[in-house]
């Protein structure tokens, strides 16, 4: 039986943008059975289904960069970035960007994962004993590169030009048919990925990783480089030594072999496309799951993104539309909307909307941890055979009972 309350009341409303296949699915049940029944949701809704992206222009992925810039806190569901496959599957006009690249590059952020550590899951690098935290540059890079294929020998150079003066490097003679790729970065959004770096580790009181290839990619990655040790120099060195943690430069493979050996507790700064990749290997390193890891976005004018890390399970999905039973954890998007819903809750000093967001995480260990109810990706990697297996509606509804005896605990 539902419990009776008053729904918490939010002031003000979240972004929320809704995606694609298994997670949009996904995204409804949760919102249906975990969200509604006891908030008074209040959100401004952009549909980034690839087929409304296409009938939109993408201008609805612009629209809702622009809403969090507004109103500060968007939720996100994954969202399909279309290749040439999809265009075929949706019949789409173009291959439009990957949206989370957009409104990354419009928030311009540093974006946070961590594991969703459990009790029942260790991990794989026995080592590990706390969590390590990839931050993740979300600005430029091959995210914002131009690029072409040559079709012949030929040559090429970059150019770079401002007013009446201009830089160029060339390239080696180009042998024959290949590819290039120009990718860039900005001072501004490197000292922003910095600060922002440095800012969630003293929060964290953890130790900061920073790691690049500078010794060749001399000035590319070398200015990253010097632009992390300014910041620190500048505006850390005592803070850091106040609260007892350390900054460490690292050669980025160097950093890879550390990481293992390591007993985790630290923030691990990456590049854009560094961190893209690692976050997903430390993730499954961690717990196994790509479902198992928060994703935020933290922007120095206070525009925050929550989002699950992991894709629209686009093979979960063709089965599911084929009405087989599914078991995809939801528990990454619970824990978008939780996030999503304590920085509301923060900025609005909404405590009983705090109190909310936190139970229902509490109600997903819960379920996971106590009871042994488990999705199969989880399942494979407990370290306790699971009470039960089950498909995704099932995992819900045992969440939604869990979160039930929490609040009704809590009840006047
Ligand atoms: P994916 O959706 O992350 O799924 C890859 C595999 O990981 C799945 O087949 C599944 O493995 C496992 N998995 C991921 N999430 C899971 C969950 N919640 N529960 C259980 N298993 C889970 O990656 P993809 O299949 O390569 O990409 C599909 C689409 O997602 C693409 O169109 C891509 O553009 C998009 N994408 C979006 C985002 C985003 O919006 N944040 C990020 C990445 C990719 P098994 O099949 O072995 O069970
Ligand atoms: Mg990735």
């Amino acid at each position: 039986m539902a419990l009776i309350m008053d729904k918490i009341r939010m002031d003000n409303p979240v972004v929320e943008m809704d995606g694609d296949e298994m997670t949009r699915v996904m995204w409804s049940w949760v919102k249906e059975s975990l969200l509604l029944p006891y908030v008074d949701l209040k959100t401004e809704y952009y549909d980034l289904h690839v087929k409304h992206r296409d009938e939109t222009n993408d201008q609805v992925t612009y629209q809702a960069a622009e809403a969090i810039k507004r109103l500060k806190v968007g939720i996100k569901c994954a969202t399909i970035t279309p290749n040439k496959d999809r265009v075929k599957e949706y019949n789409l006009k173009r291959e439009w960007p990957s949206p989370n690249a957009t409104i990354r590059k419009i928030l311009d952020g540093t974006i946070f994962r961590a594991p969703i550590a459990l009790n029942n899951v260790t991990p794989a690098v026995r080592f590990w004993k706390k969590p390590i935290i990839i931050a993740r540059h979300a600005f430029g890079d091959i995210y914002d590169a131009a690029s072409l294929r040559f079709e012949s020998e030929g040559e090429a150079e970059l150019v770079f030009r401002h007013g009446d003066g201009q830089k160029s490097a060339k390239l080696p003679p180009l042998g024959g048919p290949g590819v290039i790729e120009a990718k860039y970065n900005l001072d501004a959004s490197i000292y922003r990925f910095a600060q922002a770096s440095f800012n969630y580790a003293l929060m964290q009181r953890m130790d900061l990783w920073f790691a690049t290839k500078d010794t060749i990619s001399k000035v590319y990655d070398a200015r990253f480089k010097q632009i992390f040790q300014e910041t620190f120099e500048n505006e850390f060195k005592e803070k850091f030594s106040d609260a007892g943690i350390n900054y460490n430069y690292f050669l980025i493979d160097d950093a890879l072999a550390r990481s293992v050996r390591s007993e985790g507790g630290f923030v691990w700064a990456c590049k854009n496309y560094e961190g893209d990749i690692i976050s997903d290997l430390v993730s499954t390193a961690y717990v196994g799951t790509l479902a198992l890891m928060t994703s935020e976005l933290f922007s120095p004018e206070g525009y925050y993104e929550s989002e699950a890390a992991h894709g629209t399970v686009q093979r979960h999905y063709y089965r599911y539309m084929k009405g087989e039973r599914v078991s995809t954890n939801p528990t990454a998007i619970i824990f978008a909307w939780t996030r999503g819903l304590r920085r509301r809750a923060e900025l609005d000093q909404n405590a009983e909307l705090r109190n909310f967001a936190e139970r229902l995480e509490d109600a997903v260990r819960m379920t996971i941890e106590k009871d042994g109810v488990m999705t199969q990706d989880v399942a494979n990697v407990a370290d306790r055979p699971a009470a039960s297996v089950v498909d995704t509606q099932t995992f819900i509804s045992a969440v939604r009972a869990n979160l039930e005896r929490l609040l009704a605990r809590q009840a006047p």
